[in-house]
């Protein structure tokens, strides 16, 4: 049952962390404008199912007028709001609170700031935790989103010595480009499940101002400017999906024996081996493989 909607209101970021899903950085475009989230919060109450509404990125705090105004409209339609952010506009205790306080007044439910190795290095004092104390001071929901670097353990709980991929980065967008490098592989034919989501009945997904939802960062259901969003939720069938469906079956080693694609090889995990296939499939699927810019290719 679909219970979330994440809106993805930029793509554009102050930061350009080496694990981004999404490629976000200063250079990314795409951004909401308030009417396109109305239009889409009308059909969100339509879907009859959702609960949550999601304002993330790239960094929703760079376009903070806009975020405020969709939060207001989502609190008017009687969803729960979440909220995810670097925290960069963070100073003083005393200043960060001249940025939450309208958030607090109207009543957020989720107030995450992501505070790990990737965004800061200090873990006495940065502006994370300085939001998240002023967060804390002004009730709101806070909590934090901590990612840790991949390292490589040996798994003695697994088979013999064999290593073992610690930390929580995700091997999808930048993070393939930038991190893969050095860390052990196992062959693709071993990857036959997708094991981080639930493809067939998604609880939540993302959108972007492009009109893509998607299941998986770059996965789309379909473009919710072409076909209404309610619609194409219902009409959605994860088996008929020609990436969803292989994937479902048979994780990213079926995707690759259907598609005949070049990529028997060795790689770090299903999503790092699943990426990959889908970068060859971008022409083959341009309207489920999208947009290009999530794959690290810059279009603008
Ligand atoms: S296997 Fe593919 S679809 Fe599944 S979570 Fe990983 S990247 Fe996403």
């Amino acid at each position: 049952m679909l219970s979330g909607l994440h809106f993805l209101l930029t793509y554009m970021c102050n930061a350009e962390c080496d694990h981004c899903f999404v490629y976000s950085s200063p250079r990314a475009q795409g951004t909401f404008t308030t009417n396109q989230i109305r239009q889409l919060l009308d059909e969100a109450t339509k879907i009859g199912t959702i609960e949550w509404i999601y304002f993330e990125g790239g960094e929703p705090f760079l376009f903070y007028p806009v975020m405020l105004e969709g939060i207001k409209m989502a609190r008017k339609r009687g969803f729960r709001v979440g909220i995810v952010t670097n925290a960069y506009f963070a100073t003083s205790v005393e200043d960060i609170k001249l940025w939450l306080k309208p958030l607090s007044e109207l009543g957020i439910d989720d107030f995450r700031t992501s505070n790990d190795p990737y965004h800061y290095e200090n873990k006495e004092d940065n502006p994370a935790i300085r939001t998240q104390k002023a967060a804390l001071e002004l009730n709101l929901p806070a909590a934090e989103i901590h990612i840790e670097e991949p390292s490589v353990t040996t798994g003695e709980a697994q088979h013999k010595g064999e290593p073992v991929i610690g930390g929580t980065t995700m091997f999808r967008g930048r993070a393939v480009e930038k991190l893969t490098a050095d860390l052990p592989r196992k062959s693709w034919n071993k990857f036959t499940t997708c094991p981080y989501e639930d493809l067939e009945y998604p609880s939540r997904v993302h959108l972007d101002v492009y009109g893509n939802v998607h299941i998986c960062q770059g996965i789309s259901m379909g473009n919710v400017w072409e076909t209404p969003l309610a619609k194409l939720v219902e009409n959605y069938d994860a088996g008929s999906h020609p990436i969803c469906g292989p994937l479902v079956r048979g994780g990213p080693a079926l995707l690759a024996r259907e598609y005949q694609t070049k990529c028997e090889g060795q790689y770090v995990d299903p999503c790092h081996f699943c990426y990959l296939l889908r970068l060859e499939l971008l022409d083959k699927f341009p309207e489920y493989l999208t947009p290009r810019q999530v794959y690290g290719i810059e279009t603008g």
